[in-house]
């Protein structure tokens, strides 16, 4: 199954693809950890992308696809990928579509985790101290969640225009979220 993971900021989206990976055996594509992992290595491309990624901007769709195309053509990716952080604009989920349609592996499933923006807030808040991301200080995350909601809400009308969109709800504790979308996948997997 080939599933793309929709939902703001701080939405839950790296944990509940971590139980997905587990649950599916899948691997979990996120775009960020690509990047952080691309900026951690000190290549050109990371050190470019550093300073974007610490104003809570979008990398170029051009970096972006570039890293995905690599990403998805490894061999555990053939058998299908929960995609987390891709797209992040309509432009993406055009260039995503194409790249899947010539490789006749389309998406079957987007799901979108729905949360409020409040208790985002108060996640990413904790993520910080934990984490300790340069991109998790207030100003960017506010940024980031302007951003989200100018570029990244239209990819999920894109989707439910193709009518495989899903909105699970992101409240509750993990395990009530991950019950959810196992639902979903459920009812996908069988139709
Ligand atoms: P978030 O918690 O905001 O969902 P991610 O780990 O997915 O964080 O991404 C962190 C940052 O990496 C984003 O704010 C953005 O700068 C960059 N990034 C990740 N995925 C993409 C993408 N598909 N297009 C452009 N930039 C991206």
């Amino acid at each position: 199954m080939r599933i793309v993971l929709l939902g703001a900021p701080g939405s839950g989206k790296g944990t509940q693809a971590a139980l997905m990976v587990e649950h599916l055996n899948l691997p979990h594509i996120s775009t960020g950890d690509l990047l952080r992992a691309a900026v951690k290595a000190g290549s050109d491309l990371g050190l470019r992308a550093k300073a974007v990624i610490d104003r809570g901007e979008l990398v170029s769709d051009d970096i972006m696809l570039g890293l995905l195309e690599e990403r998805l053509s490894r061999p555990d990716a053939l058998g299908g990928f929960i995609l987390d952080g891709y797209p992040r604009n309509v432009a993406q989920a055009e260039a995503l579509d194409e790249l899947l349609d010539r490789l006749e592996q389309p998406v079957d499933e987007a799901l979108q985790i729905d949360v409020d923006i409040e208790m985002v807030i108060e996640r990413i808040a904790k993520r910080a101290k934990q984490e300790g991301r340069s991109d998790d200080t207030e100003e960017v995350v506010r940024n980031r969640m302007k951003v989200y909601a100018d570029q990244t809400e239209p990819v999920i009308e894109f989707y439910a225009n193709k009518a495989i969109l899903t909105r699970v709800l992101g409240q509750g504790d993990i395990d009530d979220v991950f019950q959810r979308i196992k639902g979903v996948l459920q009812i996908r997997s069988e139709s």
